[in-house]
């Protein structure tokens, strides 16, 4: 992989990895593979490589960060401070199948906060968040990075057809306000956000 067309200004507050990483390959037209390639290349030990967005390591992240120039180890940071009651086990505070926000998916957007369990709304629109595919009616696993089409149920289903589109209008048009602010014992994930996220 050469050079690859991403500006910094698509990367959208509290957006997953994953929205960030599909909106990579659509504006890129690449391949999942193609890039689990270039994030796994140094490896030796090809039995590590590593497909789960959630689990790239620190080096991946690092990778990515040269590629885009967004900080993919700060949002996973964020992401880890959200579940700060939870040492043993961080990412038990977010749900492992796709939860998203049927507005904010037509912009191309996913935001990891959609995927955080104590919030069964969209904290931007404080819509009902749908939690499973509406074609095939499953559970949807989107962590695999080589997902061939975007933005895409492992049945087919399209969540938004995004192949046509020209990515970077759908990303600048949606800029994402927080408009939930939830409290949990000592905790408000509002202040909490603004205090992590720069
Ligand atoms: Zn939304
Ligand atoms: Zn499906």
């Amino acid at each position: 992989m050469g050079t690859i067309i991403w500006r910094e200004e698509w990367k959208r507050p509290y957006e997953s990895i994953w929205s960030v990483i599909e909106n990579i390959k659509i504006s890129n037209s690449i391949s999942g593979s193609d890039l689990i390639h270039y994030l796994n290349d140094n490896k030796t030990d090809k039995t590590r490589s590593v497909r789960n967005v959630n689990k790239l390591s620190e080096e991946a992240l690092d990778k990515l960060k040269e590629l885009t120039n967004i900080d993919f180890l700060a949002i996973k940071n964020t992401m880890l401070k959200l579940s700060k009651l939870e040492r043993n086990n961080p990412l038990h505070y977010f749900h492992t199948h796709l939860c998203y926000c049927e507005k904010c998916i037509h912009h191309n957007y996913h935001s990891y906060l959609h995927q955080y369990k104590l919030i069964d709304v969209c904290p931007f629109h404080v819509t009902k968040l749908q939690t499973k595919c509406k074609d095939c009616k499953k559970d949807i696993y989107h962590y695999n990075i080589a997902q061939a089409i975007p933005f895409t149920c492992k049945c087919g289903y399209q969540l938004y057809q995004t192949i046509d589109e020209p990515t970077w209008r759908n990303l600048s048009t949606f800029e994402p306000v927080l408009n939930i602010s939830i409290k949990h014992d000592n905790y408000t994930l509002s202040e909490n956000l603004q205090e992590c996220y720069q």
